[in-house]
């Protein structure tokens, strides 16, 4: 068994409050960190917010208030938002931190130290919307940006650079013998395209430019840019020192998954494993980039007006907990794709999945348990694990895990459901109504018995994606509350009293019932 596992997600930038792209990620490494810890003891899940920079000192100026103090404020917003969605993470980092103030002033020195960073005056073409310097090459036919096609000023400043020029055949090397490390792999082509013609990167900015920002050490003049600033926090978050690490970073380090947006693989996957080299660090095991998540198929923007919290679609829907929205948007995109929210899609989806396939085929089964056997299974309708369905129980959990390991979260959603399909297909082709009226009990209850097996395996199966219907489905077949894949034996329902009528109630609501607008009636 491994012994830990630890991830993190990108940090959010708190100059807005959180949308639902914000939330795709953390849904995913939430679900993610959930199916892990039912395989693994250790686990470790971070998150954060990056609240340095130009966009929030200027926002703060504008409203009249600190940077801390606007800083706070939004990050609040995150915190609540992700405790809606139930993201059970470990740690949320903030890079105002003093610990991780402090550490990133460490690094800063040291790689200054190892001959790897250097002080460096040059002139460029800077654009104050992308706060960087463009590349000439990049620029329209009109000398524009391209982003904001606004005419880049010529502007001469010294700032500190990062020799990332010098790992960067190790790093091409690394990539093409780990084909883990880049995940999806057609990424990993794109990078090292990229780092054919990489140059060293400013790493500090000039006090009159950037203030609101980490000071470069022994340095007045100059501030901590970006990269070294939010990059470091997976590693001051678990307790990195130059001196001396933490037994927690020890035992944490390297990560085993970092989890980030397609916009940014190129600042993880080429900047900050230059800085671990650097450090004399290993990389992490796997980053993973995954798509962007667009609103009725076009792109979510301030501009278009259609930038969607969380929040939103769960009062929209009056939903009672968040299970849906996180079912749907962990199945919204496969592998490293572009995925896409509209209301009517997130109705069909989770009205079909979890209402009609699995809550339908749990309330239908124990109803005929109730029906035929008084709630009760008997000794004599016990299959054992050699059963057609128990061996297909067992191949759904082996597919779900190597899903889990390529990180294909979507496609082991889909696993789920088509398992779930197979069972309500057994059920129907077996007829355990028919069998009950030609009073074959044994086999009637034979069938019912290995129904409520396999939804005892589909709740342990869902339960990463929908910890809420799984505790419902876990206590309407009488189970003790336990997620733990070890729990995956066939046979653990024993026999005896199971439910009655009156406990028997849908563990989801199908989205456009009439129960649906009057949930109070279910709720306990
Ligand atoms: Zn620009």
């Amino acid at each position: 068994m491994q012994e830990k596992f630890y991830l993190t997600t990108a940090i959010d930038y708190v100059n807005g409050a959180p949308h639902i792209g914000h939330a795709y990620e953390k849904i995913l490494a939430d679900v993610i960190s959930r199916h892990k810890r039912q395989i693994v003891d250790n686990v470790y899940f971070l998150t954060g917010t990056d609240e340095h920079g130009i966009k929030i000192q200027k926002t703060a100026a504008a409203k009249h208030i600190s940077p801390k103090e606007f800083c706070d404020e939004n990050f609040s917003k995150f915190e609540q938002a992700w405790k809606e969605l139930e993201i059970e993470y470990n740690q949320i980092i903030r890079t105002t931190d003093e610990q991780h103030k402090k550490i990133v002033k460490q690094i800063f020195k040291k790689l200054l130290e190892n001959g790897d960073i250097y002080k460096h005056k040059y002139t460029g073409l800077y654009c104050s919307g992308c706060e960087s310097f463009l590349n000439p090459k990049d620029l329209t036919q009109d000398g524009l940006c391209p982003d904001h096609l606004k005419k880049p000023d010529e502007i001469t400043e010294e700032n500190y650079f990062f020799r990332l020029s010098k790992y960067k055949y190790k790093l091409i090397d690394y990539i093409k013998t780990h084909p883990n490390f880049i995940v999806p792999a057609f990424r990993a082509n794109e990078i090292i395209k990229q780092l054919e013609d990489i140059e060293d990167i400013s790493v500090s900015r000039t006090k009159s430019s950037v203030q609101w920002a980490i000071d470069v050490p022994d340095d007045d003049e100059q501030t901590i840019y970006v990269w070294i600033d939010a990059l470091s926090n997976y590693i001051t978050a678990i307790g990195y020192d130059i001196n001396e690490p933490s037994e927690k970073f020890k035992k944490l380090w390297p990560a085993n998954v970092q989890i980030i947006g397609k916009d940014i693989i190129k600042f993880h996957s080429i900047y900050w494993t230059t800085i671990l080299m650097s450090l004399g660090l290993p990389l992490p095991e796997t980053i993973f980039s995954h798509g962007w998540i667009t609103i009725d198929e076009s792109k979510m923007s301030k501009s278009i007006g259609n930038v969607i919290a969380p929040k939103d679609v769960i009062d929209n829907f009056n939903l009672e907990h968040p299970d849906a929205f996180r079912y749907y948007m962990a199945s919204a995109a496969t592998l490293g794709k572009d995925g896409n929210y509209s209301d009517n899609e997130f109705k069909e989806k989770v009205n079909a999945d979890l209402a009609n396939n699995i809550g339908n085929l749990l309330n239908r089964t124990l109803n005929m348990l109730v029906k035929y056997f008084e709630g009760e299974i008997k000794s004599e309708f016990i299959s054992d694990k050699n059963s057609s369905i128990a061996i297909l129980a067992e191949d759904t959990k082996k597919q779900i895990i190597e899903k889990f390991n390529k990180y294909e979260i979507a496609e082991a959603a889909n696993s789920i459901v088509d398992f779930a399909d197979r069972v309500n297909k057994y059920v129907t082709e077996n007829a355990p109504w028919q069998l009950a009226k030609e009073e074959k009990y044994t086999q009637c209850g034979q069938v019912i018995y290995n129904t409520l097996e396999s939804m005892r395996y589909i709740a342990l199966f869902i339960y990463p994606y929908c910890p809420n219907i799984a505790k419902d489905i876990l206590k309407q077949l009488n189970q003790e509350e336990d997620f733990k894949y070890s729990k995956l034996q066939w046979g653990a329902i024993k026999e005896g009293k199971i439910t009655e009528k009156e406990k028997i109630k849908p563990v989801f609501l199908r989205l456009d019932s009439e129960f649906a607008l009057d949930k109070k009636r279910y709720i306990n």
